[in-house]
């Protein structure tokens, strides 16, 4: 065993599976860009009191899971348990005109029981609007994380949408809460029953039987909101129905943190295990501003975490395709040089291509270059070298043949690629002419192109 291990409760992330994060990181990108979302780039840590300001020090977050540290000059600083304080921190710093809309992809760090598809470091994607209240992007961020989800190929998803009113009305739903929880406090699950006055509403949220029993005939906050509070919720629901976007009304979806006012939504992937089985979610946050010190300002938006998004993708049976080696792998038989020269051009044409290092034998080589899964091994010799040209294999299916003789037309100038043309007439791609060996000239760079052209068509045709 080796002398250090990753820490408990994180991974190593190695390809394939490391780049089918990236690939979910890309797409997400993709779909964020086109509606004018752009990157942010936050801290990994914050001033302790972002978080414990802007999630709340009721939250178990924050009470039971945050990384908290003090360091060398004696600041209390936290890393990152979720993404949108760090954003609104921000977002009140720099003053950027509204609406600020943002993504990103990092990590967060929750010190919790290490289990399946849960990290002590685990990696989200998110999205956040803020500076407007106007329902239109609630539906425009709902529809972000929706569609990126069919994007990537998922389906059997269901969307849970509720809103927990604002500060005009929920303060009297909660009283109403607190006096019928009050009442039933002895039916609550154990933990509740010590705990359900430091957030009443997590009540609703708790899975355990006896809470489920209890919050059944629990004052629902849809029979206690405001004027403003309906319509807004109202404007949302008719947008989605405009556009048959399916939705489930879950009078129970609080989620964890206490930042949330108005919509809050979640997407549950159901080819998960139900207690597991939020792919991500999200909500309205418009008093999350004031609780960091800053003036009255609204903002929505949502985190989804990958390592839960990969789950479902594999539960799914979606693919994310071969892990990719690279098209040329370069075999060099004269000490490295050329082999130097030609993956450097190679990368210029935006051929992807490998090489081994230190000398080898040719075996060798050639069985590095069958391991690194490269579809063409480029070999060159002093007998090539010489001639002025390099000998093309097919590694993919093991070819065993020798490729003959470069095309000579080719460089007796028959076709006329100067100036930067590079459009040759049909029958030089022949069956038969890439069936040769290819001329690789480096001192020379038409005769280079017209290589790199011919190995292109040679990648293409398999
Ligand atoms: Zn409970
Ligand atoms: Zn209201």
């Amino acid at each position: 065993m080796a002398l250090f291990q990753s820490p408990n409760g994180t991974k190593d992330w190695l390809a394939p599976e490391s780049e089918h994060l990236a690939y979910l990181v890309e797409s997400f990108r993709n779909q964020a860009e086109l509606a004018n979302y752009h990157l942010l780039l936050s801290p990994m840590f914050e001033e302790l009191g972002v978080f414990v300001r802007g999630v709340g020090d009721a939250s178990e977050i924050i009470t039971k899971e945050m990384y908290e540290f003090t360091d060398k000059g004696g600041r209390n600083l936290a890393l990152r348990p979720e993404g949108t304080a760090s954003v609104m921190r921000a977002f009140l710093q720099h003053n950027p005109p509204s609406p600020f809309k943002v993504w990103y992809a990092a990590p967060s760090f929750r010190y919790e029981r290490p289990q399946a598809g849960r990290y002590r470091q685990h990696h989200q994607v998110g999205l956040e609007a803020i500076g407007v209240d106007d329902p239109n992007l609630d539906f425009e961020i709902i529809t972000l994380l929706t569609n990126w989800f069919h994007l990537i190929g998922l389906r059997q998803l269901s969307l849970k949408i509720n809103s927990l009113g604002d500060d005009i009305c929920r303060p009297a739903y909660l009283q109403s809460l607190t006096s019928y929880l009050e009442k039933n406090q002895s039916d609550l699950c154990r933990e509740h029953q010590e705990r359900w006055q430091v957030n009443p509403l997590r009540v609703l949220d708790c899975k355990k039987l006896e809470c489920v029993g209890v919050k059944e005939n629990a004052p629902k906050i849809k029979d206690h909101l405001c004027s403003d509070c309906n319509t807004h919720f109202a404007t949302l629901l008719s947008a989605l129905d405009d556009h048959g976007i399916d939705y489930v009304l879950d009078d129970y979806l609080v989620r964890g943190l206490d930042y949330y006012t108005r919509t809050t939504f979640e997407v549950a992937c159901l080819s998960l295990e139900s207690a597991q089985n939020a792919i991500g979610g999200g909500g309205r946050y418009d008093n999350l501003a004031k609780s960091l010190g800053g003036k009255d300002t609204p903002g929505i938006g949502f985190a989804s975490g990958l390592e839960r998004v990969l789950l479902a993708c594999q539960s799914q049976g979606i693919s994310f395709g071969e892990q990719q080696g690279p098209s040329v792998f370069v075999i060099d038989l004269l000490n490295g040089k050329e082999a130097r020269d030609i993956t450097l051009v190679l990368r210029d044409f935006g051929i992807s291509c490998e090489r081994s290092f230190g000398s080898r034998s040719l075996k060798s080589q050639l069985r590095q270059a069958d391991k690194s899964g490269a579809k063409l091994a480029l070999i060159i010799g002093e007998q090539e070298k010489e001639n002025d040209l390099v000998q093309l294999k097919w590694l993919s299916d093991h070819k065993k043949e020798r490729f003959s003789e470069f095309l000579t037309t080719v460089t007796d100038g028959v076709y006329d690629i100067s100036g930067g043309n590079t459009s040759f007439p049909p029958e030089f791609f022949s069956t038969e002419n890439k069936a040769r060996i290819v001329q690789y000239h480096l001192s020379d760079t038409l005769p280079a192109k017209i290589a790199i052209w011919v190995i292109k068509e040679f990648l293409n045709d398999k």
